[in-house]
């Protein structure tokens, strides 16, 4: 009955957990939720005063697909400053979320059979959107020894004749690292002579724990012509509930997207749009404590990472996350498909705290915490996490 499209299509993982986490919350259940990436931070309050004048002013009809003007303008001074790339809003197309400007990017590239390349671990939804969307998702193996980064000839070696896209997401979701100028250069040089595109997950790029953090679309203007970079105000602004994302492409591609929103969504919710104006206008001391916050939380965690005996873990200069490195654990560990989803499963029965699987990333020895949340909740969750696999090494 259900269509084709459907079939190996599993629903997220990390929406799962965390609404798992929910329901035990509700039931009365004590549990530490370290599983979702979501800032425990709430929208800054000008940003809301944005929004809720926008009510008052009746600004709540149908407006322009690609979003309301004064945004797209504001986002190409955003990324003129700060990221060092020159748009014009006509190629800015704002979205119910990085989720949907994917998918939009992906129904405007892609035909049925073509390849998009996801290199190892990647965050969970993109194997499914390109699932959803006919095309086909090829994973590529990267190297511990490199921080999970691909390397040039992991690319080349992935490379077919019906490779259309890349996916590079940077700071890293699940594992927090950031490529350098230098590294991105090599791999959108290839993408540059095979004809391929890149979509340039940037939605962690102001939560960077280095001076130089590079764009993509910033390396040169024939890069910036095959790249479409993804961004949004979930995590930057701590807006995930309120849904906005945006894209930034070359002219032709964002018509494309924007005639297909035209017929979806139409475009998103004005009243999100103006609070991410807000956001964007008034807000950047508020959005720099939070990554303060974040940076300060980030050393707490590794510090006491480090004094945990047999694992290990990628070291983040991003986002809030921490991938772990569970291999040690495994070996004693009884399971039958997946150790990580076994281990996340017995770990949040037995100790109450709520991490996602490494498999979900694709990536089974390791497991991935977010410390998206109060630095006692996540100190606590390493507490019990020392306890529990103390019983298996
Ligand atoms: N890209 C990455 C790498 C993410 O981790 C997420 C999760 N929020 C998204 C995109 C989707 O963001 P949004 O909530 O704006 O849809
Ligand atoms: N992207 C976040 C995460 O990885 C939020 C949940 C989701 O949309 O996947 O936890």
């Amino acid at each position: 009955m259900l269509s084709e499209r459907l079939k190996n299509i599993t629903p997220s993982v990390t929406v799962g957990i965390s609404s798992k986490v929910k329901d035990m919350k509700a039931s009365g259940i004590d549990v530490i939720g370290l599983s979702i990436g979501e800032p425990d931070f709430n929208v800054p309050e000008k940003a809301k005063e944005y929004g809720k004048r926008s009510l008052d002013e009746n600004k709540t009809k149908y407006d322009l697909v690609g979003g309301i003007l004064e945004l797209r303008e504001e986002i190409c001074k955003k990324l003129l400053k700060e990221n060092k790339v020159n748009y014009t809003p006509d190629q800015i197309v704002l979205s119910s979320g990085a989720k949907n400007s994917i998918t939009n990017v992906l129904l405007a590239l892609t035909n049925p059979g073509d390849e998009v390349l996801l290199p190892l671990p990647y965050w969970v939804s993109y194997s499914e959107i390109i699932k959803v969307t006919n095309a086909v998702p090829v994973e590529i193996q990267t190297k511990k020894e490199n921080n999970f980064k691909l390397q040039k000839e992991e690319l080349l070696a992935a490379i077919t004749d019906k490779t259309k896209l890349i996916v590079i997401t940077n700071p890293s979701n699940p594992t927090g690292s950031v490529y350098t100028k230098e590294e991105l250069e090599e791999i959108a040089s290839v993408c540059l002579e095979k004809g391929i595109y890149i979509i340039a997950d940037e939605i962690y790029e102001k939560i960077t724990f280095t001076e130089n953090f590079t764009s993509v679309a910033a390396l040169n203007e024939e890069i910036k012509d095959i790249t479409i970079t993804i961004n949004g105000f979930a995590k930057c602004a701590a807006m995930t509930g309120l849904r906005l994302g945006y894209t930034a492409s070359n002219s032709e591609i964002a018509n494309a997207m924007c005639s297909i929103q035209s017929h979806i969504v139409s475009h998103p919710s004005l009243t999100a749009q103006y609070i991410g104006l807000g956001a964007l206008v008034e807000c950047e001391d508020e959005m720099q404590h939070m990554v303060d916050t974040y940076k300060k939380r980030c050393e707490l965690i590794t510090n006491r990472l480090d004094k945990i005996e047999n694992i290990g873990y990628v070291k983040p200069s991003g986002a809030f996350y921490i991938f772990v490195d569970l291999s040690k654990v495994k070996e004693n560990y009884e399971y039958t498909d997946s150790f990580s989803i076994k281990f996340c499963e017995d770990f949040l029965n037995a100790e109450k705290v709520a991490v996602v699987p490494g498999k979900s990333f694709g990536i089974d020895e390791y497991i991935r915490i977010s410390y998206a949340c109060d630095e006692e909740s996540f100190l606590e969750g390493v507490n019990r996490l020392e306890r529990y696999i103390s019983k298996f090494i």
